[in-house]
């Protein structure tokens, strides 16, 4: 650790005012930085503000299409519980008043709500530091600088008002808290180039529709196929991680049935499933996630994505080459998203300040190696070394003990995997039925200290 007088105050930008950025610029002005934040849109709250528009193009690979951020459909709740959702000292907790959604599986409006509370805390002041629709589009290494210490400065190049007004700006830092949930990533199907039907994204989904339907993988496929169900006459959901002969039917419906990966489709719109299963289908939603996407970003190639891995960054935050003047917060995921955004900036913030220091660049860049063998070893493909699952509470843990305190709370970890476990057996119902009441009264307890 630092001596007081060794510490630094650093002028920072954040990109994104998402629940990620928000909290990267509460922690970094905490710790004395000055901060600006650069937010496209017109308020808070990133891929929670629901819309009903959404992109032109139905499957988003259109590149010159106008962009959507959100990803939430109409009659999206979360899918962890809110007391897992907070940030430590800001609970999810129930709130009252007339218009909060009290459920313990909120739907989106209410996540919106309590991210603009936190931006509006005067405790925090957050919302001060945001300049709203402003876009950056373009972020470098500022030529020939170095902020003394070995620190690179950063260029940030940003458009205000629909690109009226212009800036070019130099900053000690740049923390990247852009989101992951914008650039769908779509499976390969066989014969789809001649399929008569029609396709679209997840990312493009908002309200269910009369038609009969089809889905490839992924979480978001089990709560939207029972959204659509309602109206659907069949709904069909392919998914890679079933056995090959898998064809069951959903619990609790009688129009839903489960199938392993789709073979192949054809010009008479029939649609053959690996299990030998074949149907007639109108139209397949990709249900496939999301790829890493930095359009802005210009590191002469210090970051980079292959199939789906942000590389190289020491514990997904820090390119070795790069650090500590870039960061990126909210790589992993499978994780407790809000959670782990506060660590992470808490510990940016710290090194940041110098107030915590980081291995040399070469073992930072060591480690990340190691990882990278590990994977190939076990022949992981690269796009999950980001997915932390069981493995996130090692990563909190280990930020904690970088920051000073705890990774995360005891009751934390003991709500999350059961309910994990729960919303794969009983997708329908658990989100309104559940036994962990003493460790809701314990997460409770906790949150006394923050609320009156
Ligand atoms: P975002 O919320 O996407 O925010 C990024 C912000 O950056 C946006 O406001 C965007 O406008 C801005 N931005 C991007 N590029 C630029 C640019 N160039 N210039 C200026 N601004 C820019 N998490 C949970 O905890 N619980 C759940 O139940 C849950 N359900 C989910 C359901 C769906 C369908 C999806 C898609 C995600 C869900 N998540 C859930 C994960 C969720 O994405 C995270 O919780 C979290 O909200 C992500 O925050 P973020 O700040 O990283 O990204």
């Amino acid at each position: 650790m630092a001596s007081s007088s060794s510490i630094k105050s650093r002028h920072v930008a954040v990109i994104g005012a998402g629940a990620a950025g928000l909290v990267a610029a509460r922690e970094l002005r905490r710790e004395g930085h000055s901060v600006v934040v650069f937010e496209w849109q017109k308020q808070v709250g990133g891929t929670w503000i629901y819309t009903d528009h959404v992109e032109s193009d139905p499957l988003s690979v259109d590149p010159t299409r106008l962009a959507v951020h959100s990803s939430v459909y109409g009659s999206l709740r979360t899918n962890l519980p809110r007391e897992c959702m907070g940030f430590r000292d800001f609970p999810f907790a129930i709130r009252s008043g007339e218009s909060r959604d009290q459920r313990r599986f909120p739907s989106h409006g209410e996540v919106l709500a309590y991210l603009q509370d936190f931006a509006k805390n005067p405790k925090f002041r957050i919302e001060e530091l945001i300049r709203f629709e402003t876009t950056v589009v373009r972020v470098s290494p500022a030529a020939g600088s170095d902020g003394g210490e070995g620190i690179g400065k950063w260029r940030i190049e940003s458009t205000e008002k629909e690109e009226k007004i212009h800036r070019d700006e130099i900053y000690d830092a740049v923390v990247v808290c852009n989101g992951h949930y914008i650039e769908p990533r779509l499976a390969d199907i066989p014969g789809i180039s001649s399929w008569p039907g029609k396709e679209l994204h997840s990312h493009n989904y908002r309200l269910p529709e009369p038609f009969n339907i089809f889905f490839k993988i992924s979480a978001s496929a089990v709560d939207i196929s029972r959204d659509i169900s309602e109206f659907a006459r069949e709904v069909h959901v392919a998914s890679w991680s079933n056995p090959a002969d898998t064809f069951t039917k959903q619990n609790g419906y009688t129009n839903i049935w489960m199938h392993s990966m789709i073979e192949r489709v054809h010009e008479d719109g029939s649609v053959v499933f690996q299990n030998g299963e074949t149907v007639l289908g109108d139209v397949i939603m990709h249900c496939t996630g999301y790829k890493y996407h930095f359009p802005f970003l210009d590191t002469n190639g210090e970051v980079t994505v292959d199939d789906n891995c942000v590389g190289p960054l020491y514990k997904h935050v820090f390119p070795p080459a790069l650090a500590p003047s870039f960061s990126l917060v909210g790589i992993p995921y499978k994780v407790l998203p809000f959670p782990m955004f506060e660590l992470q900036s808490k510990w940016i913030a710290g090194v940041l300040s110098g107030r915590i220091m980081l291995p040399l660049k070469e073992d930072m860049m060591v480690e990340t190696k190691t990882m990278k063998a590990r994977f190939e070893a076990l022949v992981i493909p690269k796009r999950f070394t980001h997915c932390l699952r069981i493995d996130q509470f090692e990563h909190y843990d280990w930020l904690g003990s970088q920051i000073g305190c705890s990774g995360t709370e005891e009751w934390r970890k003991e709500m999350s995997w059961p309910i994990f476990l729960r919303k794969m057996k009983h997708p329908e119902s658990y989100r309104d039925e559940w036994e962990d009441h003493h460790l809701v009264d314990q997460a409770y307890e906790d949150f006394s200290m923050y609320i009156s």
